[in-house]
Formats: C-alpha cells, structure tokens, sequence
C-alpha cells in the first residue's frame, strides 16, 4: 500500500498498487476477457478517480468492468426506426431486404469476386451486377462505384476534365451537407459554366453558353429542396436537343433512382430516354446499400461509361465486395419481380390500414402492460434528400406522457428506439418499424415508460 493525501479531508488514504490488483482474483477474470494492458489501464484511471476524490473504492471492480465493457461494446448498434422517414440518412438510409443481408454473408467468405467459374479464368466483379442493371433499367451500359457522388465526379473526371460542363444555377445544389456540385465540379477539373438564375433558366441559356471547349451539359436533380413560383426549367428532353446539336453529352445527375413512378420524383427509365449518362444512388428509392450506378442507353453514352471504367479513379472509387453483394440481390429481387420483399417498397406502398392496424395492436398490448397512448393521424416523409414535398397518410401511436423525456428514454433504452415528436408528443410511426420487430418495440416502450415512472 502506498499512502497518499486525500484532498477532500486532509487525512492520507490508501490506494493499492495496480499490481497487487491484478493478482486478485476477480480482477485476473477481467484479464483472461479484455487482455492485461486493458485492464491494468483501467485500473490506472480507477486509481486516479479514486485519488482524486471523484470515485470510491467500493465500488472499485464494478466500475472497472464496466469501464471495460464498455469499449468492448460494439459502437454500432441496431436502432428500431419509429420517426417514419423511410430513408433517414443519420439510420444508414435504406434498410436491406433479406436476401440483400443473405448475400453479405456469402460475400464475406471467399467468393467468385472476380473468378469466372466457367472458364477459370479472372472475371470483372462489376460484371455480376452491371447484367442485372441493364436488364431491370432496359439500357445498354452499366457501372457502380462507391457511391452516387463518386459517381458523379468519376463522370466528370473522366469525360469532363480540362473542359466546360454547363449547368444551371438553380441546380448547384448541396446534398447530404457535404456532397456539393460546385466544389464536386472544381475537384474533377471540369471548368463549371453556370447559366440561368435560381428560378429561371431556359434552354437557349445553355445554347448560348455553348463553345469549343464545351463537354457536356449537366442536370442536376434539386432531390432535396423545390423551388416554387415564378420558375422555369429546361426539360431534360430541351436539354437533350441542345446537346445533340453541339455534339455534347448530357448527363444527369438524377440523385434517388426511382425504378418506379413516385411523387414527383422523375424516373430513370425518363432520364435513359434523353440522356447519355445517368447518374444514381443505391441507397435511396433502389433500396439497396449505399452505392453509385451510372447506366447508359446511347451511343454515346455507351462510349462514356466505358471511358468512366477505363479512368483510374474508377479503382479508387470502386465499390467493395459486400457492397455489391448486397446490390446484386437487390437488383436481382427487382428483376424478377419481387421488388415488394425490399423494405423501401414496402414501407413506400404499406396500405394506410394495415399500418392503422399495427398501431392498434400495439396500443391495446401497451395498455394491457399498463402505457397509455392514443392513435393519431400524420404523414411518413421519404427522406434521404428525396421528396422533400412528398408524404405518405399514416396513423401514428401517440405516447401519454412527457415527450421530450419519453423520446429520450426511449433512445437510452435496449435496443434503442428513435421515435418522433409530434405537436408535443411522442410518437411512434409503424410505417418504418420492420417485419419482426414490433414485440421488441413494445417491450422497449414498456421498459422507456417504466423509468420514467420511477
Ligand atoms: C443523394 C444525392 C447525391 C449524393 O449521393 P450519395 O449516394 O449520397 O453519394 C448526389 N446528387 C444528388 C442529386 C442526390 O440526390
């Protein structure tokens, strides 16, 4: 024992030596679980705590342990969505279907990557899922990167650099608070040609902006925000005419890839019509994980893509094995007609009943375990920068008690639930909560409304 001062009351305590600690049984369990060098760190910090008043040894080994469980603990956790944004960009976005979270675990294995089984020989790993693509989007050329914004600016790098690219100045937008198209536009040395206004720009804007050193004309989905009133926009079929004339590409950076009509929200199947390259991500409205799809149905387009896989920067942007593991199933469920087993769709297309019903269920368990709520009518938003205008009829399942500390509670809880605050209470919308989770959800709001009590 060394002896030291204590400076909250002026007496010397005493403090052992880690050493001495370590010998001691259940200090020794800690050891075989977490590794000497851990455990005697966090006895140091124990030590020093204590030293400085600010922890008492009695509850020395507990604190211990739970110091160290909790680096042991994995940071990422699953989360049960209740706040009805179905693709929230701070929960990973799109939650994968099934078959998608099969296909990871193939993946993680050894795989046929890059093998062709047939032949023997070494096969393109793109190639896997760029078949599946054209098929479902009924164009000629494929490619997938990391993701759309790595899309976008491999497709700027690669057919733009040292050129002029024309895009109106309605469209620079900024998406996902750090993916902005000025500073996208700088870093693949394509020389941006703004033209237009905010709310106004024409089709002869871009013609006139048109000049030798011209490349390409870009669109820009505003995927995150509308602008309304006195406006006007070229029509990518405009845009299409301006560009065959001066032999450009047009390329549209269309943002959430909507396979289907939603909203709004235009598709990629009318991008293909005008466009030479198309630009997308997979994790929003496709429903996949996160990714970057650039698809081409012109000739000229054809032409880009192969120049986009041919860049160097398509290595450094290349999507990584469980990535497109998880993609290929995706594509693959659309392809073959099970789109409705992706949770995106399903969310999207859950029949205002049967959501009103689950919210039912839940309430009157709830009630049984003694939690009161009621049900409320409101929306479900799109999220993920898509649709900011577009939301779909919900009923919600309102909370009695205070909101902010109940959303709190539940957040704190195991595991955690990320509910809405709705007029001042809380809610929990079951248009986002999986297949299979809601007995999890019930038990959690039981236990949430259970601390509060105490
Ligand atoms: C979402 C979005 C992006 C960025 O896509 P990521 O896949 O998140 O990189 C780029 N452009 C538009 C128009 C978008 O909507």
């Amino acid at each position: 024992m060394r002896r030291i001062h204590d400076p909250r009351v002026g007496l010397p305590v005493s403090l052992p030596a880690v050493g001495t600690l370590l010998n001691e049984p259940a200090y020794a369990e800690l050891v075989k679980e977490y590794g000497r060098e851990r455990v005697v760190e966090a006895i140091r910090e124990q030590v020093a705590s204590e030293r400085e008043g600010a922890a008492d040894a009695a509850g020395r080994h507990a604190a211990v342990a739970a110091k160290l469980r909790t680096v042991a603990a994995p940071r990422l956790r699953r989360v049960i969505n209740a706040t009805g944004v179905i693709l929230h960009t701070n929960l990973g976005r799109a939650p994968l279907s099934q078959a998608a979270i099969d296909a990871l675990a193939v993946a993680a294995g050894y795989s046929n990557l890059e093998l062709d089984l047939a032949s023997g020989k070494r096969g393109e790993r793109a190639a896997l899922v760029a078949g599946l693509l054209t098929a479902l989007f009924g164009c000629e050329a494929a490619l997938v990167v990391n993701n759309n914004a790595a899309a976008v600016l491999l497709a700027l790098t690669a057919l733009c650099k040292g050129k002029e690219v024309i895009v109106s100045r309605g469209q620079l937008v900024e998406i996902g608070g750090s993916f902005r198209m000025p500073d996208v536009m700088r870093l693949s040395g394509a020389r941006m040609v703004e033209v237009g206004t905010t709310n106004r720009t024409r089709p002869a804007d871009y013609e006139e902006a048109v000049t030798p050193r011209s490349a390409a004309l870009l669109r820009v989905h505003t995927s995150n925000f509308r602008v309304s009133g006195f406006t006007e926009s070229a029509s990518l079929a405009e845009l299409a005419g301006v560009a065959r004339r001066h032999g450009l590409l047009l390329l549209d950076d269309l943002g959430s890839g909507a396979a289907e009509p939603i909203g709004d929200e235009p598709t990629v199947a009318e991008s293909l019509k005008h466009s030479d390259v198309v630009t997308f991500s997979g994790d929003k409205l496709l429903g996949g994980p996160q990714a970057g799809i650039a698809l081409a149905r012109s000739e000229q387009g054809v032409e880009a893509v192969k120049k986009m896989w041919r860049h160097p920067l398509a290595r450094a942007l290349r999507i990584d094995k469980l990535t497109l593991a998880a993609l290929e199933a995706t594509v693959r469920q659309r392809v073959t007609g099970h789109a409705e087993q992706i949770p995106v769709e399903r969310m999207l297309h859950a029949p205002l009943e049967d959501v009103r019903r689950r919210a039912a269920m839940w309430s009157v368990k709830l009630a049984e375990r003694g939690v009161e709520t009621r049900l409320v009518e409101g929306s479900s938003a799109v999220g993920g920068g898509s649709l900011p205008e577009h939301s779909v009829a919900t009923t919600l399942l309102a909370i009695a008690g205070p909101a902010s500390r109940l959303s709190t509670a539940l957040r704190l809880g195991d595991p955690p639930v990320i509910a809405r605050i709705d007029k001042d209470e809380c809610c929990l919308d079951p248009r986002t909560i999986l297949k299979g989770e809601d007995e999890t959800l019930i038990d959690a709001v039981e236990a949430a409304a259970m601390t509060l009590r105490r």
